[in-house]
């Protein structure tokens, strides 16, 4: 009976803590950035840098362990290293048993202030997935323009155009992703996928935090992860797809609308032609999956339905479409400043 009474509270106190968690999440008060502020935020987003600068050096083959894979981490330190704001980089790696052996894998992690007790984590998966060339054009191979090298490089552009913003330590921090193994080597399944992400949920529910801590780890301190997949082609839809972040969705909504409404963004025939709220696409599988499963709150950016040219050889540059590019970091960066209140 003793031990069923442990068990009993033990359970209890596991339930209120994890209530505890999701209040501040839930309490979370997004700032109110003025139409100046909007407009000074809003136009430090640069349609070249993003494409010139963060873009084009991604748009390579990148599969987990390969050379290709090395020289974009190669690239986001230092795009990171390069900005003012004081941003502690680490490489998460490790090993995992796939359908092509054992391979070596890569997580890049990102963070404003380690210590911050909180965290909204901003993530996207950077490697590529294992596509053969065309035995005709060998030249051409897969480089997932949209598969995730335009979120990486939007992920960068948002950070290089907040930077002077995010120096200041806050309650809440920011910690980028970029997920290694996101893709499947073979068929999509529970084993063969999300290497990255099943990696770094599991460590970081193991890691006590603050530091020292026995009830709450690294993944309790995630308030929200951001998820951005798929994005490049033109007209693209984002729905939502978890009632406990409509609220959050909710923000992207009112963002392009204010946007649009100031006539900050082109190419953008309606004031609502992103974010469809009541529009429902169901569930997608995605580097997500692992923290959703362990009580983290989601907000999953992915354009649904997908590009028709997913997992083609013809998911390239010249397929995205630049200005939506633009203006989806600029509703983001509207985002950010509301959730982080810069
Ligand atoms: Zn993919």
């Amino acid at each position: 009976i003793t031990l069923f009474f442990f068990f009993v509270l033990y359970h209890l106190c596991s339930k209120l803590q994890k209530n505890i968690f999701n209040l501040s999440q839930l309490n979370h008060q997004p700032g109110k950035p003025t139409v100046a502020q909007v407009k000074r935020l809003v136009s430090q987003v640069n349609r070249e840098r993003l494409w010139y600068s963060h873009l084009r050096p991604i748009l390579t083959e990148r599969q987990p362990g390969s050379r290709g894979s090395q020289a974009v981490r190669k690239h986001i330190f230092s795009k990171l290293d390069s900005l003012s704001a004081g941003w502690s980089v680490e490489v998460d790696s490790f090993i995992s048993e796939t359908p092509h052996g054992p391979v070596s894998f890569s997580n890049v992690l990102a963070v404003l202030d380690p210590m911050a007790p909180r965290r909204l984590l901003l993530a996207c998966h950077y490697d590529s997935k294992f596509i053969p060339s065309d035995p005709s054009d060998p030249q051409k191979v897969f480089v997932g323009a949209s598969d995730s090298a335009v979120p990486c490089a939007m992920m960068l552009e948002l950070v290089t155009a907040l930077d002077p913003h995010l120096k200041k330590h806050k309650q809440v921090t920011l910690q980028l992703v970029f997920f290694d193994g996101g893709e499947a080597f073979e068929q999509w399944s529970q084993t063969d996928s999300l290497y990255g992400s099943r990696h770094l949920a599991d460590s970081m529910s193991r890691i006590p935090h603050p530091p020292g801590s026995e009830q709450s780890t690294l993944l309790n301190a995630v308030d929200l992860l951001v998820l951005l997949d798929l994005i490049g082609a033109p007209d693209p839809m984002f729905v939502n797809h978890f009632e406990n972040t409509a609220r959050w969705f909710d923000r992207l909504v009112a963002a392009e609308k204010r946007l649009h409404n100031l006539g900050l963004l082109s190419s953008h025939p309606k004031e609502q032609t992103y974010f469809m709220k009541d529009i429902n696409m169901g569930p997608v599988e995605d580097d997500h999956i692992p923290f959703l499963q362990r009580g983290v709150p989601v907000l999953h950016i992915i354009a649904t339905p997908f590009p028709s040219f997913l997992h083609t050889l013809d998911d390239t540059a010249d397929k995205v479409h630049s200005h939506t590019v633009e203006n989806l970091t600029k509703v983001l960066v509207v985002f950010l400043a509301e959730y982080l209140r810069l």
